[in-house]
């Protein structure tokens, strides 16, 4: 059987249901119709009006011509409206339809500018609106995908030209190798790992290939490693970091490595844009969670940023974070890796003062 097109199934099943009304309509009415008649003339004898046989048998003949004439022009005029009607409906609702197709293809071909019109049929407008949103974050995720590809081949380049500039030079002897010119190449390379590194993390928590082992973990010993671990990065005019737990915190469901790459990006973050001050890692407990939350003094975000500081490549001033060497994946990262143990992030943030990131896990 030929698929039909929508537009085809709404005009026939509008016609279908209307001939099935008009037609049960003329049966049920042709079978009763001379029965009523008949029941009439009886009354009318009963109540002492003379009908002859033959003049009965006319008058219920010519009613009942009457009535075929008055179906046959009901029939006519009613499954013309109903036709109609039934055309403008299916228009009505295709119009839009169509129009959605249309745009998605073109949307599809690349063109992501386009969105869809508002409709007045409610379901419709709900999957414009649907659409409109998916097409406006997806284009702002391309948008961003272009810049970074853009920044990525220049914050390659610088440190692959730096690379390759003193090796020549070691080679043909110019540069004489020394301790302090290793260190300098060993700088570079370790930049370039970290943007590999984060890339490669990020398209495999985006793909759901990271393994997540939840068991029962203690936070102290991860977060007690990392506070001494960070504190020798920090230099001496620099901030202090320091550890708010209680003893009395209880074990957390959590994969004690994602946990751990987790705090790692959000101090990496704290450290990277606060000069000097204090930055508190603090635990508490609410309920059936666990928080923990790394508290700066550092250079803040503005709160017009803070709606798009988990979106993978945003960065919030990019002269001021590629300085920082900021490749804006860390928070995607850590939102997608809180996500996947069931927790949540949140962060609240005051340009110039300082941020708060804190995160949730489940209680065991
Ligand atoms: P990046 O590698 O650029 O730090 P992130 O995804 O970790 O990428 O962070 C995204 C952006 O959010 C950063 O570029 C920075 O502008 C802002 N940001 C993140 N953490 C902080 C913080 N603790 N203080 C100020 N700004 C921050």
């Amino acid at each position: 059987m030929p698929k039909l097109r929508l537009g085809t199934r709404l005009f026939l099943s509008h016609l279908v249901v209307m001939l099935v009304g008009l037609g049960s309509f003329i049966v049920i009415a042709k079978l009763s119709f001379p029965r009523q008649v008949t029941l009439h003339l009886t009354t009318l004898e009963k109540r002492g009006y003379i009908i002859l046989t033959s003049s009965r048998t006319y008058l219920l003949k010519g009613f009942e011509n009457v009535w075929d004439r008055s179906a046959v022009w009901s029939i006519i005029s009613g499954v013309s409206a109903a036709g109609g009607l039934s055309y403008w409906f299916s228009q009505r609702i295709m119009k839009p339809l169509n129009q959605m197709k249309d745009i998605t293809q073109e949307f599809a071909a690349g063109h992501l500018e386009e969105r869809m019109l508002s409709s007045d049929i409610p379901e419709l407008n709900q999957l414009s609106h649907s659409f409109n949103y998916m097409a406006t974050s997806l284009e702002g995720v391309e948008i961003r995908r272009r810049e970074l590809i853009s920044d990525l081949t220049h914050e390659l380049r610088t440190p692959l030209t730096v690379v390759r500039g003193y090796l020549e030079e070691l080679a043909d002897g110019t540069l004489a190798p020394s301790t302090e010119l290793y260190f300098k190449l060993v700088g570079e390379t370790r930049r370039l790992e970290r943007l590999t590194y984060d890339l490669q993390e990020l398209s495999r928590a985006e793909a759901g290939h990271l393994l997540i082992k939840p068991q029962a973990v203690n936070l102290y010993p991860i977060l007690n490693s990392l506070v001494e671990k960070f504190s020798e990065q920090l230099l001496d005019e620099g901030p202090t970091l320091t550890l708010e737990y209680p003893p009395d915190t209880p074990l957390v469901l959590a994969d004690a490595d994602r946990t751990e790459q987790i705090l790692i990006n959000l101090l990496g973050n704290a450290v990277r844009y606060t000069e000097d001050g204090i930055i508190k890692l603090k635990v508490w407990r609410e309920l059936q969670e666990v928080w923990i939350a790394v508290i700066d003094t550092g250079i803040g975000i503005a709160s017009g940023d803070l709606p798009h500081i988990f979106e993978r490549f945003w960065r919030a001033d990019k002269s001021r974070s590629s300085h920082f060497g900021g490749t804006g994946i860390g928070l995607a990262i850590v939102k997608r890796l809180i996500e996947l143990q069931e927790g949540r992030i949140e962060v609240e943030s005051n340009l110039g003062k300082g941020s708060i990131f804190r995160f949730c896990l489940p209680v065991v």
